[in-house]
């Protein structure tokens, strides 16, 4: 009964497996199952060594770089736009601390496995909101610059699922301040060595262990070899799956598809966070409209001006995002418009100026004065939960190979993440990488890696292929999902992936590449949940199902997928429960 496909593509039902619950048996294309994009022979190439090489400068790459290098380690550091062109230079609201008088490591611990809809392995919320304040003290020791009050206590906002204040911010641009400080310091460090528009093709195997990556330099056209004894993956996320995002055009997925290819075990892809309240207009990515703002008194009205979020859930609009964002969804299909309304006007222009300046600078630019005017506001994929499967200390299943910030899966988010806590958990991470390193450090191998041949077939035009791509994911797999709409997702983007399945060298061509990857494995991964749980939801399985999937789902090259026991005491929270 167990049918067998190609060895590298092959993964079966789990049919024989007497617990299993009902889910779907399809193949993953053949495409899936390549090794490496490009063909190379390292020997061929000109090659660098360093004892770590981290990739991507956002809040996770850059604090591997500054603690590794503290310790005494030479790091390469590559990135494939200026060294500040990453998502965390965009985020707006701030980093969750648990630094409030009133707040505590349990409280935090608490609204994070809530949030997280019995998902979150409690071991990692716990490190992770534990090393908040000694982390984020090192942070304001680099020179990171929160907003205080006037005793000189840090400003606390409040976000969604958050029961009090607790996210740290400077006004309502927290990502830049922090971008900055740490790219400073990075620029300053002495063994760090940063190449700019460098980008990631593969990472490099030497049997089971990474030994380092392929970097492609789009102005020379040349391919290096980077090897280094530990390899840190710091990527981000893939929000230019979908047509509507409020991620850059940088977030293309391109560290988990790589790590796809070498072997890493990725988990939980069909937790994708869209964010509530993008800004509707013309503009893409979409601007955010900080939850901060609601946390200071923002409503939502539907089309008749009247607030749609009393009575739906007891935080109203400051209820976790994966609630908001539906309910929004539920209120476009009846009002029959692109949008709902935010409103501030309330607040008052002094406060919202002094306090969201950006947001007060943009959306005035577009002509809409926030003190006065309604706010447009629609969902938009913003998050990648999911990601390269990592364990407490950012190891991921590849020796060498480490994953931090959002190309990882640490099980902090469980199915839903809790407002500010991303970049936490890049910060802290990142952090407990360099601490890893001072133990399993391996010196820097001498390897030669070769690629196999592969066929090469360009049918698409790439501008066609990203549209199609995009507009797939946001009609079929997007906040609402069914088997219907997801087998006519996987169907689509089985046909693309087999005409991509090419030699293209343009940084653009092969970041395609990466986001049919992380599509199909997405696609497949909510095809295979058969339940809604947090930002996952099946209109064909529209309950949470704890008898089967209070699981996280894992994925590897070759292998059927695994659905891994939760740790932690996990019962309460599943309910929804404060213990
Ligand atoms: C508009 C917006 C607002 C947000 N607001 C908040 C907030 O208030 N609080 C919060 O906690 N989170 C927020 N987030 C989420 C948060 O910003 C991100 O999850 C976090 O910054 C990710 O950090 P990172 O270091 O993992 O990745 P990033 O900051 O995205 O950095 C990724 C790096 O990898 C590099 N890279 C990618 N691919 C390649 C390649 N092929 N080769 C070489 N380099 C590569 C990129 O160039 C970049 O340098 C927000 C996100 C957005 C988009």
């Amino acid at each position: 009964m167990w049918q067998r496909s190609p060895p590298w593509s092959g993964w079966w039902p789990l049919a024989e497996d007497a617990a299993a619950p009902r889910t779907h048996s399809r193949h993953l294309p053949d495409a899936l199952g390549r090794r490496y994009l490009l063909e190379f022979d390292t020997a061929e190439l000109a090659s660098r060594r360093a004892d770590v090489l981290v990739i991507g400068s956002g809040m996770a790459g850059l604090t591997a770089a500054l603690g590794a290098a503290a310790n005494g380690r030479s790091v390469h550091l590559v990135t494939k736009g200026r060294i500040s062109e990453t998502n965390t230079w965009y985020a707006q609201g701030g980093i969750a601390g648990a630094v409030g008088e009133a707040d505590s490591v349990e409280l935090h611990l608490a609204d994070t496995l809530v949030v997280g809809q019995g998902l979150c392995e409690e071991d990692v919320v716990r490190a992770v909101v534990g090393e908040a304040g000694e982390a984020l003290r090192d942070l304001v020791r680099l020179g990171v610059e929160f907003d205080r009050v006037e005793s000189g206590a840090v400003d606390l906002h409040r976000e969604g699922g958050h029961s009090l204040p607790r996210v740290l911010h400077t006004g309502d641009a927290t990502g830049a301040e922090i971008q900055n400080k740490l790219s400073g310091a990075v620029k300053r460090a002495e063994r760090v060595e940063v190449f700019e528009e460098r980008f990631l093709v593969d990472l490099l195997t030497a049997g089971e262990r990474c030994v380092g990556a392929l970097i492609y330099d789009p102005a020379t056209h040349d391919l290096e070899a980077f090897w280094a004894g530990s390899i840190v993956l710091a990527t981000g996320g893939a929000g230019q799956m979908y047509r509507i995002t409020t991620n850059p055009l940088l977030a293309t997925g391109d560290g988990v598809a790589a790590a796809w290819r070498a072997g890493a075990e990725v988990s939980d892809l069909e937790f994708v966070q869209f964010h509530p309240t993008a800004f509707d207009s013309a503009a893409s990515p979409k601007f955010l409209i900080t939850e901060a703002l609601r946390g200071e008194g923002a409503y939502l009205l539907d089309c008749d001006e009247k607030r749609f979020m009393l009575g739906v859930h007891e935080l109203a609009e400051l209820a976790p995002r994966d609630v908001v964002t539906r309910e929004i969804e539920k209120v476009i299909a009846r009002c029959g418009r692109p949008n709902v309304w935010l409103d501030a006007r309330h607040l008052g222009a002094e406060h919202l100026r002094l306090h969201f300046p950006t947001v007060w600078e943009t959306c005035l630019e577009a002509g809409i004065d926030i003190s006065k005017d309604l706010i447009p506001v629609a969902p938009a994929a913003h998050y990648m939960i999911g990601g390269v499967r990592i364990d407490l200390d950012g190891r991921t299943s590849v020796p060498g190979l480490y994953a931090s910030g959002e190309c990882s899966c640490s099980g902090l988010h469980g199915a839903n993440r809790l407002a500010s806590n991303s970049l936490l958990e890049g910060l802290v991470f990142s952090r407990r990488i360099v601490r890893a390193l001072e133990t399993d450090a391996q010196p820097v191998p001498p390897a030669r890696v070769v690629s196999p041949p592969s066929d090469d077939s360009v049918l698409y035009t790439l501008p066609m292929a990203l549209g199609n791509l995009q507009s797939v994911m946001s009609q079929f797999v997007g906040v609402n999902r069914s088997e219907g709409s997801l087998e006519e997702a996987a169907t689509m983007l089985g046909e693309m992936a087999a005409v991509l399945d090419v030699s293209l060298t343009r940084p653009a061509e092969l970041e395609l590449q990466n986001l049919v990857t992380l599509a199909i494995l997405l696609t497949h991964a909510a095809w295979y949940r058969t339940e809604s749980r947090g930002c996952h939801s099946r209109t064909d399985y529209p309950l949470r199902d704890d008898e089967h999937w209070r699981v996280r789902t894992v994925w590897r090259r070759g292998a059927s997928p695994r659905r891994e026991a939760i740790t932690g005491r996990t019962d309460a929270w599943a309910a929804g429960e404060r213990p």
